[in-house]
């Protein structure tokens, strides 16, 4: 199997691109080797520009639900194209879309669309400042929200410390005001909300984490978040860009019935064009401009080809998709953990629905720091020998598995069958 297009598309990527990329992650540093170009992709497959044909694991991180390049969608797209990429003006298919979201998550009375997930949560924590007249945030360690300043801080030491930043160009200040607990610990939670209490806007967590591989809340967990914010007059913010539209139609506040005052969407939303969307409450989407005073704007907000793109793939999310996801998603699970079983390999899987992880660790992962003690390593193995048999896994440990609509059990059958041969390579 030859790479050496690739190669070649890297080397000289890299003299243009930082990294050779557009996105961190892609650049394959997490599990060595050099990343594969991709030319094209079908359903389930994709094919890199050597001509090496994959059963993709990433579809781009998330949106694809219903697999790569549907003859719905491209023929949608090429008549959206054909009367305008973008007008920046109103158009009717940005209400359409807002309201088939309304329709989906109760919780949002009003809804804006933006370019990103990114986009998203910046805009929904600065509307918790402003609407609270408060200034600092909860998140959550090993929760990802995009690469916003305020996001960009991890524990010093222990749960009740203030935030540091994790890159370079993040003044102290932009996260100073972001306090940091882990996942799944209420108690963390009560004590900051304690010590802090009246300053705390908002908390924003992902309630099916995603990207420090997939970790589901504890029993209890969202329900706590929920209460522990009425009763500190803290905004409950979700970030389903992950889950919203893939835990179900009506993402996870549908799942375990909790309603959070705001939610961020991204990645199905778009259905694989840039789109993100925050939104919630009637009277705090109103403090946003030109409704309210709280200025926020985008020169391709809503464009046509993104919300053709979005309307085309939620539209017809439906219970049976879910519950055929979810039994795909529970074949892969325990096929991996079987194959790791026989090979003795230390592996715990983590799922929900059709996302997964499987954790190479013999701890149980419920948090940021149990995840940590994957074998990053091992990982790496175990993803270049899969690469090696056809399987395109994420990149990196900490990342999750996607289904879907387009994966059969054929394609995760031979999945299994390529792990069961790769796990026997991995170990030391
Ligand atoms: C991907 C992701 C984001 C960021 O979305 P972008 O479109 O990459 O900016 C934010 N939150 C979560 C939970 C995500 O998974």
């Amino acid at each position: 199997m030859s790479t050496r297009k690739s190669a070649k598309l890297f080397d000289r990527a890299q003299k243009i691109l930082p990294g050779g990329v557009n996105s961190p992650v892609r650049a394959f540093s997490a599990v060595g080797g050099s990343p594969l170009f991709i030319d094209r992709a079908s359903g389930a497959h994709i094919t890199d520009v050597d001509g090496n044909r994959y059963i993709d694991y990433v579809m781009s991180w998330g949106p694809l639900i219903h697999g790569h390049a549907p003859a719905g969608l491209v023929r949608a797209l090429g008549a959206a194209a054909k009367r305008g990429t973008s007008y920046g003006a109103p158009t009717a298919i940005e209400v359409e879309l807002g309201e088939e979201v309304r329709r989906r998550f109760p919780s949002i009375e009003r809804v804006r669309f933006v370019n990103s997930g990114t986009e998203a949560t910046m805009s929904a924590i600065r509307l918790a400042r402003a609407a609270t007249g408060r200034h600092k945030i909860i998140k959550f360690e090993g929760g990802y929200h995009g690469h916003g300043d305020p996001f960009l801080a991890q524990a010093g030491s222990g749960a009740t410390t203030l935030g540091v930043p994790t890159s370079p160009g993040v003044p102290p200040a932009a996260v100073g005001d972001t306090l940091l607990a882990p996942y799944n610990d209420l108690d963390a939670c009560r004590t900051l909300c304690a010590r802090e209490t009246g300053s705390i806007a908002a908390i924003i967590v992902e309630p099916i984490a995603g990207n420090m591989g997939v970790v589901p809340p504890a029993d209890g967990f969202l329900a706590g978040l929920r209460a522990l914010c009425a009763a500190h007059g803290i905004l409950l913010v979700f970030d389903e860009v992950i889950s919203g539209f893939r835990a179900s139609a009506g993402g996870a506040q549908e799942v375990f019935g909790i309603k959070p005052d705001l939610t961020c969407l991204g990645k199905i939303i778009g259905g694989g064009l840039p789109v993100g969307a925050y939104g919630g409450r009637a009277d705090l989407m109103a403090l946003v401009a030109p409704s309210g005073p709280v200025y926020q704007a985008g020169t391709l907000s809503g464009n046509p080809l993104a919300m053709t793109a979005g309307l085309w793939s939620v539209k017809p999310l439906k219970p049976r998709l879910y519950r055929d996801l979810a039994a795909l998603g529970e074949r892969l699970a325990s096929g991996l953990a079987d194959a790791a079983r026989r090979a003795r390999v230390p592996l715990h899987v983590n799922a929900f629905g059709s996302v997964l992880t499987p954790f190479f660790t013999r701890e149980p992962v419920r948090d940021y720091r149990s995840a940590l003690t994957a074998d990053t390593a091992m990982y790496g193995r175990f993803f270049r020998a899969m690469l090696a048999r056809g399987i395109y896994p994420p990149p990196s440990q900490f990342e999750a598995w996607f289904l879907s609509a387009a994966h059969t059990k054929k394609d995760v059958d031979r999945t299994i069958a390529a792990a069961k041969k790769a796990m026997r390579t991995i170990q030391n």
